[in-house]
């Protein structure tokens, strides 16, 4: 197993032992691609989205937020170009009855190209050491340049198909590369054909396609179709937005990657309605925004880039994704859309009831154009752990590690542990909870007597608790405790009653806007 894989699996073990993602309905073998949240999990995705929602919506004056249904009238869908278009190449493998994404399976193929080049050049940088010039053995080796032309073309043949829908271009792509099922080796393929993401059920009291209802694949369609009642009713004037978090559904063909890729995941999402022209202006202004709320917490900048897009989706006129290198690679974590006035036009159309706004500077009626930032909280759960969690050393000892979550402390799920150093001492039980009792009151706190203080300051630092606070036999003379700094270990001796002060600045949301 490659060393990323590992990390990848110690990751998905790590965030099951300590109560922070369980596999759905696991008593009966689990639900693929379905995730529940443990206490810590669900404390950490609360933390997360109410980062989002704080930068977003208190941070903007124009902008606001809403809470919408999952279910909405199904022309929504007709009108969002979801019906006829929001579909995945699905190809099944006859040997083994697998289900793949045709543009999965070629993706994966072009890595194999781009591996391979990147293995040439390791080999020939170790070969002449200092006087290695990389970019000109990348131009010139014909080796490399051969690999990497082929990534190149077979890159912009795949785009090419999936824009024009062309399903037998895929196919031919998969034959030309030899492109085998990963789990079984077999090249027998069926025709790849369009498969619809959307999940669907039925109302109750309307019988066949007239009571066909769908779970929303976005969250965005909610905004649309309230966009002028939101504007009435808060008065607002362009530019503004509107900002939602919730649930949305798709029927992933292939759930891999633990919840990078889930059939039921959370959104959230912010549509930004403008004047039609100023796009491009607002489309760099989120662009840059959203990638800071990344870097405030500590992300480090190399592990975030941007990627644009080449194949644009029917609504947008530029799209940017931020990705985020996962123990996978890089992949997308967000996108940033400039979706143009297709939505509001489109909802016009169907519903006919106009979607305008009316502009009093220029005094005429007009359909807004919108950028949208659209990030999955799963993902960026997924996001944080992966780059939080880390095994460290610990002392001069090397056979003593510690698994240590880094999360920022305004993210992390409990913010102060209260551990009395031993717990059949009655008179520092006591004390402990009383510090404890009081705690509690301004933070998610713990408190825990369960083993060895070693052993109760490991289990913190897996969860990423950012304090500790030991009571021992001198809390109970002189009123002071140790407070132990989770990431540098440092233990200090501090007064009772500053912990609270000395917690509460440390876990305080407010420094990441600052
Ligand atoms: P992908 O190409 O990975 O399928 P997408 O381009 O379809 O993603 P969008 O429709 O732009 O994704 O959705 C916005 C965000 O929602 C994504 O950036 C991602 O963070 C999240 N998201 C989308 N699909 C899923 C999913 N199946 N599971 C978890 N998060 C998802």
């Amino acid at each position: 197993m490659s060393q990323q894989a590992d990390d990848f699996k110690k990751l998905t073990a790590h965030a099951k032992e300590y109560g922070f993602i369980y596999q759905s309905s696991e008593i009966y073998d689990g639900l693929s691609a379905v995730y529940d949240y443990g206490p810590n999990g669900s404390e950490l995705k609360n933390n997360i989205k109410e980062y989002w929602w704080k930068a977003m919506v208190q941070m903007h004056d124009n902008i606001v937020g809403i809470d919408a249904a999952i279910f909405m009238h199904p022309k929504t869908w007709k009108a969002s170009g979801h019906v006829d278009a929001f579909n995945d190449p699905l190809v099944d493998n006859k040997d083994s009855k697998r289900r793949y994404r045709a543009d999965q399976l070629i993706e994966d193929a072009i890595d194999k190209l781009t591996e391979k080049a990147e293995k040439e050049i390791e080999k020939a940088k170790k070969r002449f050491g200092g006087s290695f010039d990389e970019k000109l053995y990348r131009d010139t080796n014909p080796r490399v340049s051969g690999y990497l032309q082929r990534a190149a073309d077979i890159t912009h043949r795949m785009n090419a198909a999936l824009g024009a829908g062309d399903m037998e271009a895929l196919k031919a792509l998969i034959e030309e590369l030899e492109i085998a099922d990963p789990e079984t080796g077999s090249k027998n393929w069926t025709d790849v054909r369009q498969f619809n993401l959307m999940f669907f059920t039925q109302l109750g009291n309307i019988a066949g396609e007239e009571g066909k209802l769908y779970l929303r694949p976005e969250t965005a369609q909610g905004i649309f179709v309230n966009f002028l009642n939101v504007q009435k009713t808060t008065r607002q004037r362009l530019p503004f937005g509107i900002a939602q978090i919730g649930k949305a559904f798709r029927n992933e063909i292939v759930a891999r990657q633990f919840i990078f890729r889930m059939r039921e995941f959370e959104q959230m999402e912010m549509q930004f309605f403008i004047k039609p022209g100023t796009q491009q202006e607002w489309f760099n202004y989120w662009k840059q925004y959203r990638l800071k709320w990344h870097l405030a917490l500590g992300t480090p900048a190399g592990k975030l880039r941007y990627h644009e897009h080449e194949n644009l989706a029917h609504y947008a006129d530029a799209a940017v994704d931020i990705e985020f290198e996962f123990p996978f690679g890089f992949k997308e974590l967000e996108g940033i859309h400039s979706r143009t006035d297709f939505d509001l036009t489109s909802h016009q159309k169907l519903s006919g009831k106009k979607m305008q706004y009316f502009d009093p500077e220029m005094n005429e009626s007009y359909v807004p154009y919108v950028v949208e930032t659209s990030i999955g909280c799963d993902r960026m759960f997924l996001a944080l752990l992966s780059n939080a969690l880390v095994e460290e050393v610990v002392g001069d000892d090397e056979g003593n590690t510690r698994d240590v979550l880094k999360l920022h402390p305004a993210l992390a799920p409990v913010k102060c542990a209260v551990l009395p150093l031993k717990r059949n001492e009655e008179p520092l039980v006591k004390k402990a909870k009383d510090i404890f009792n009081q705690l509690k009151l301004s933070f998610p706190t713990q408190y825990d007597d369960t083993g060895s203080i070693g052993k109760l300051y490991r289990r913190q630092d897996a969860i990423g608790t950012p304090y500790c606070v030991t009571v021992d036999f001198e809390s109970l003379d002189n009123d002071t405790v140790t407070l132990r700094e989770r990431d540098s270990m440092a233990q200090e001796r501090v007064p009772i009653d500053k912990v609270e002060e000395i917690v509460r600045k440390k876990v305080d949301m407010r420094q990441l806007f600052e």
